[in-house]
This record gives structure tokens, sequence and C-alpha cells, in this order.
């Protein structure tokens, strides 16, 4: 196939577009590198099935050329990050809402197949364990608190797919449980992942916020995008599929895992929520994916364990320090 990965320079994307070239598809990458960095692409460099174009998913006619003859696009390109969301939320409800709107009407002209990388935050402050994919429970918070706009785009992009589903548009959603792996950002707006593992090989304090008994599934970029190119199947069109691991962890187990994988010798710091983001800002205390449709549906199930999935990414950290990464 033909594929379009949008946001194919950054984390995930740039994961997806080698294992989807390996698997002998013909990729183009659409980026506008804000996060992203051409050199995660640099194992598919020069690639003759891989064509790079930088520019904007909000600039139609760059997406209308970069869409030509593809017969599917995974739609990653995206702003986002806990930070980005509360300092800047029109960045975020900009650059979330009108790339995907462009991204589904152009691939419902050419019939195209979508998948749309949304996120476990669309599950807001629901705590009925663990979270099923069309359970309608979802509760998110006051509009007022910036925090939100993330899940309440990603959510408003997900009703975009499926109106366009229901106009004939092959589409899939993922939903990633917070993935993290090499290429991750560790700056302030990336995962705790990177963040963690950093601060750990520089032998600095590994900040945990709040009280650090919150709860998250880890994901291994590389299980994330096995997962995501499942999508290509027509069993999936039309429905919502929970990427995640079903193994939670608390960030204060995670920061002591981390020190330990990493031999570091850092210290474990808390630090408040509002020392962080600010006044109000509200977190899930556990987010836990419900695995059954993935597994049946794209065959998918979370091989790499936590142990190995963070020495992996720190063994990449160590290649990297002093590149800015
Ligand atoms: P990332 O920031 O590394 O990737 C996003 C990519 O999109 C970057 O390469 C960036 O340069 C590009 N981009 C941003 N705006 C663009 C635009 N207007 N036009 C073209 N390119 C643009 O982040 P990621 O973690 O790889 O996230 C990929 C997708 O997965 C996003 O849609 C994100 O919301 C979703 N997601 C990620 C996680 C996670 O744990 N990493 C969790 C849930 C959802």
């Amino acid at each position: 196939m033909k594929i379009l990965v949008t946001g194919g320079s950054g984390f995930i994307g740039s994961h997806l577009t080698e294992l989807l070239l390996a698997q002998g598809h013909e990729v183009v990458t659409l980026d506008d590198f804000s996060t992203g960095r051409q050199d995660f692409l640099q194992l598919v460099a020069g690639h003759d099935r891989h064509t790079l174009v930088e520019g904007s998913v909000t600039d139609r006619k760059v997406l209308a050329a970069a869409m030509n003859g593809c017969d599917a696009v995974f739609h990653l390109a995206a702003v986002l990050g806990v930070k980005n969301t509360v300092e800047n939320p029109l960045k975020v409800i900009e650059g979330n809402i009108d790339g995907t709107r462009h991204v589904l009407e152009l691939a419902y002209e050419r019939q195209a197949k979508v998948t749309f990388a949304s996120t476990s935050e669309i599950y807001g402050k629901n705590q009925d364990l663990p979270f099923r994919e069309d359970e309608s429970n979802r509760v998110l918070g006051a509009p007022c608190i910036h925090h939100w706009c993330y899940a309440t785009a990603k959510a408003l992009d997900e009703h975009m797919c499926y109106a366009y589903a229901d106009k004939g548009l092959p589409m899939s959603i993922v939903r990633f449980f917070n993935a993290y792996g090499p290429r991750q950002s560790s700056s302030q707006y990336g995962g705790v992942v990177s963040r963690f593992i950093k601060a750990a090989l520089r032998q600095e304090p590994l900040e945990v916020y709040g009280d650090g008994n919150q709860t998250r599934c880890f994901t291994y970029v590389g299980d994330a995008v096995r997962g995501t190119m499942a999508t290509l199947r027509k069993e999936a069109n039309g429905l919502a599929f929970n990427i995640g691991s079903d193994r939670p962890i608390s960030i204060n187990d995670l920061a002591a895992e981390i020190k330990r994988v990493t031999g570091s010798s850092s210290p474990i710091v808390r630090r408040s929520y509002e020392e962080i983001h600010g006044p109000g800002f509200e977190d899930t205390p556990a987010r836990l994916p419900d695995l059954t449709r993935s597994h049946q549906v794209l065959g998918y199930r979370p091989n790499v364990l936590l142990a190995e999935g963070l020495t992996r990414t720190a063994e990449w950290f160590r290649t990297q320090e002093g590149s800015g990464v």
C-alpha cells in the first residue's frame, strides 16, 4: 500500500514509518518538525519507498499533495503534552482540531483508510477500571481547567472520525496509553519515562508530581506501532482500540525502577501539581485499558515488559547525551 503518516518524524510516527517500510509499504511522511526531528528518520533516509515532506496538516494544499495516491493515512500529527495543554491551550485546540478535519475531508474524497491517533486521556476522570472503548461514562473536567482541552479536542476529533465513518469512510481509532521508548521527548513537555531516564542518567533528581501513587500502564513504542499498523485490517474499520499495557505501575514505583535499571543514585523528590501546573490542576488517579477488543480484532498483545523497555530506552538516551533530545 501507499501510506501517509502525518507526524511521521515524531516519536511514535518515526517508529511506525520504519515498521511500514519494513513490511513492504510505500510511505510518505508529512511533518512540520515542531517536535519531530529529521534524524529520527535516519534509519530510513534515502529509502526508495520513502518520501519525506516538510509541511503542516493545517495546510490543505500540502496535505492534499502528500495524500495523493495513498490508500491509507495514519494521522499522528498533534500538539500534545500535559504542560502544553496547561500553558498553550489555543495551540493545543487548533493543532488538534484543524488538521484532523482536513485529513478526514481529504481522505474521504479519496476513500483512503484513516487511522487516527487518540489517547487514554479521553476517558477523563472515569475510574471504572478497566476502560472499555465504547463505555459512555467518561467525565471530562470543566472547560475552565485548561488541562482538559487536549482530551476534549481529541474526543471531538473522534466524533469527526465516527461521523465520517457513517458517511462510508473506512477509519479506525487507536487510543495510546502512555507510550514510551527511544525518541520520546525528555523535555518538560515530554513523557514521564524519558524525563526520569534523562535525570537518572545525569544523577539529577527524579521529580514526581503529586503524591506519586497515581498509576499508569506504560506501553513500549514497538508494541504501540504493531497495534497501530494492525488497524489496516478491514475488520478494524469503524472501531476504536485501546493500545496499552495491562500492567499498571505507580509513578513512585516507576521512578524506583528507572533508578534500578540505570544504576542511578539520583534522589526522588516530590513536587506538588500546583507548583508545576498552577492552581486547579486535576490528575487521574488510575488508567487501565481493557485489551479484549484490540486482542480479538487486531491480534494485539503488549510483548515488551517494562524492565526490558526501560533498558532499551535508557540505552538510546545514553547515545543521545549532548544532542538536545
Ligand atoms: P510527537 O510530538 O513526538 O509527535 C507528533 C508529531 O507531529 C511531531 O513530529 C510533530 O513535529 C508533528 N506535528 C505537530 N503538529 C503538526 C502539524 N500541524 N503538521 C504536521 N506535523 C505536525 O508525539 P508522539 O508521542 O509521537 O504522538 C503521536 C500521536 O500519538 C499524537 O497524535 C498524540 O496525541 C498521540 N498520543 C501519544 C501518546 C504518547 O504516550 N506518546 C499518548 C496518547 C496519544
